[in-house]
C-alpha cells in the first residue's frame, strides 16, 4: 500500500458542520472519513501529539493538530479480510466530534 492522506474537503466540512454537536457526558463519537464505531475501538491506542504539530488544524474550530487527539487507526478485521484495510495514525477533535486528518502509514 501507498502512503496517503485524508483531510476534509468543502463538501465534507459542510456534512460536518451539520452534525449534533456531542455532549460532554455523552461517549465521544467522531464523524470523518471513517465509520464511528471503528474510530471508537481505536480510541484505547494513542498517538503523542507532538510529531504531528504541523498537520491539518480542525477545519471547524481551527484547533492546531498538535492540540487534537491522535490514534493509531486500524481498519477492523473484515475490511482487511477483503483486502481493504488501512493502518495509519489518524486525528481527531475531541470539541467538535470530528475526524480531522488521516495519514497512512507505508509499507
Ligand atoms: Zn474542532
Amino acid at each position: 500500500m501507498n502512503a496517503f492522506e485524508l483531510t476534509a474537503n468543502d463538501e465534507m466540512i459542510a456534512w460536518l458542520k451539520v452534525l449534533r454537536r456531542p455532549e460532554a457526558d455523552e461517549e465521544r463519537v467522531y464523524h470523518g472519513f471513517f465509520a464511528t464505531e471503528d474510530v471508537a475501538g481505536c480510541l484505547d491506542v494513542a498517538l503523542d501529539p507532538l510529531p504531528f504539530r504541523n498537520k491539518e488544524a480542525c477545519p471547524l474550530c481551527q484547533r492546531p493538530s498538535h492540540q487534537l487527539r491522535w490514534v493509531r487507526y486500524s481498519s477492523p478485521a473484515d475490511a482487511w479480510a477483503r483486502g481493504g484495510g488501512v493502518l495509519g495514525a489518524l486525528s481527531l477533535c475531541d470539541k467538535c466530534g470530528i475526524q480531522v486528518q488521516f495519514t497512512a502509514d507505508q509499507h
